[in-house]
């Protein structure tokens, strides 16, 4: 980059409606922080885009130049994906733009929209498509990796729900990607990440969501965690669709309903949204309550947008992150035991080990229907080492190591690969499951010289 002629620069600038942010810029500083604090890349150049067209002069110009290219989208990936050093960075989160369509139940949304922007498009018409569960994360990248969130057990994963996707090539070419238009690309886009192209508007089918939806916390001491979790166990194998059941293992966070005794020792919360009628959702959550005796509880009718927002201040900007993830196709107890052991030794108060549900629609799906292989995965866990301070790294990143391989034995040997963190190259296969050679393909066709390689990368066959 560094021999890139400033007379290029320039007449890049010329040629956009949105910004350059250079190094030397004021805006450059924040443009290039993203939500996991352990990222300090210094892209040489940021193209914050007002338009599709400005997608299309910046690939065509990252290629045309050789440089390195990386894509913003809610800059929420763990392992960093949305920046790179020295080359250049396209910064879609200018466009978020959300045209509902009610009628139809259709949203068309751009590709720098953050979940809370679609989610408040949707339930405007008490709409809403199955998103993950904090409402930062960029619709974009959740999406080209599956998606799944408190709807999936109902509706599918967010990508069982992408009707089209408007997508930039490796090329500079502007198409549209259906079951009827270039349905390869729009089958590898469903899972295959930000490998193909830089998606400027994704067009999703709607549900009848709320927009009041019974949801909320109970919450257990952690000395109950091996029976409640027995428990939970055998209560998510009978559970209907419309219910959607996860655990959060971690210290209690100062959280109002909760008594004041227990605010930083161990808890088990259960987290559920039940997706239908509060009313036929109420007798179903009755038995979670009588798993033990509750420290207590928040649960309740309430905005499906707050339930979205719920864990927003748990998951906030800038803090530094390692995550390690298992899929499973089944719980046991050795993996309870396995739990409860390192949730004992939590090196941080923000550390927290999740076990997302999955099943239901997000399970019928056969494995080669889209580019997401793991619809044999009916838990996801993700260990969320979270702390603030650089000289707690080696700890924190070894505690959720130490669990990762306590855990390993129990789980499927998938995993999600928006949940990888940047030194999991060894894993990325794994993440593509059996789908990796039908995606190499793929890429080969649309991405021959691997433009798109800041990402989990799937090398052209
Ligand atoms: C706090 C938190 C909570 C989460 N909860 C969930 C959850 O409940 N469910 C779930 O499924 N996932 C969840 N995730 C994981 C999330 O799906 C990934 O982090 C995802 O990569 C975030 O997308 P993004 O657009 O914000 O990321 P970015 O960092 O902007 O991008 C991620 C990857 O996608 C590529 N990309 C981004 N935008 C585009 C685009 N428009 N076109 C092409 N490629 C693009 C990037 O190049 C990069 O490789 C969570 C993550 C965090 C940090």
């Amino acid at each position: 980059m560094a021999n890139l002629p400033a007379t290029k620069i320039e007449e890049l600038k010329n040629n956009v409606r949105g910004e350059i942010l250079l190094p030397s810029g004021d805006a450059y500083e924040s443009a290039r922080k993203i939500w996991n604090g352990m990222i300090d890349k210094r892209p040489a150049l940021i193209v914050r885009c007002a338009a599709v067209s400005d997608v299309v002069r910046a690939v065509n110009f990252a290629r045309d130049n050789k440089l390195l290219l990386a894509v913003r989208g809610g800059g929420h990936n763990i392992a960093g994906n949305a920046m790179c050093d020295d080359g250049i960075v396209i910064d879609l989160s200018q466009m978020k733009t959300a045209n509902v369509d009610a009628g139809a139940r259709r949203v068309t949304i751009e590709g720098g929209a953050t979940l809370a922007d679609l989610d408040a498009a949707t339930q405007a018409h008490g709409l809403a498509t199955p998103v993950g569960i904090n409402s930062t994360t960029g619709v974009a990248g959740l999406t080209l990796g599956g998606g799944f969130g408190w709807l999936s057990r109902k509706y599918g994963l967010t990508i069982d729900n992408l009707e089209s996707a408007e997508v930039v090539t490796a090329a500079g070419a502007v198409v549209r990607a259906s079951a009827d238009e270039h349905p390869d690309l729009f089958w590898a886009l469903r899972g295959g990440g930000g490998n193909f192209g830089v998606v400027t508007r994704f067009e999703f089918r709607l549900h009848p969501v709320g927009p009041n939806v019974l949801s909320g916390l109970i919450v257990y001491p952690i000395a109950a965690a091996k029976s409640v979790l027995q428990q939970y166990r055998a209560f998510v194998a009978k559970a209907p669709d419309d219910l959607a059941v996860w655990t959060v293992m971690r210290q209690a966070p100062p959280l109002p309903f909760l008594p004041e005794k227990v605010h930083g020792t161990g808890m088990l919360a259960l987290a559920l949204l039940y997706a239908g009628d509060p009313k036929q959702g109420e007798p179903l959550i009755e038995p979670l309550r009588k798993f033990g005796t509750p420290l207590g509880e928040h649960v309740g009718v309430q905005p499906y947008t707050a339930w979205q927002q719920a864990f927003d201040p748990l998951l906030t900007t800038g803090a530094r992150n390692y995550w390690k993830s298992h899929n499973f196709s089944k719980l046991d107890d050795g993996l309870f035991d396995a739990v409860i052991e390192y949730v004992g030794k939590l090196p941080s108060p923000q550390c927290e080990i999740f076990l997302g549900t999955l099943g239901g629609a997000a399970n019928r799906p056969a494995s080669d229907a889209t580019a997401y292989a793991h619809r044999d995965a009916e838990f996801v866990m993700n260990v969320h080492g979270r702390w603030e301070n650089a000289a707690d790294d080696a700890r924190c990143i070894g505690w959720a190591r130490d669990f990762f391989k306590a855990s390993a034995p129990f789980a499927t040997g998938g995993v999600y690969v928006n949940f990888l963190t940047a030194d999991e190259t060894d894993r990325v296969s794994a993440a593509y499951g059996s789908n990796y050679d039908r995606l190499a393909q793929v890429k080969r066709k649309y991405d021959p010289d691997n433009l798109f390689c800041v990402n989990q990368n799937i090398k052209p066959a």
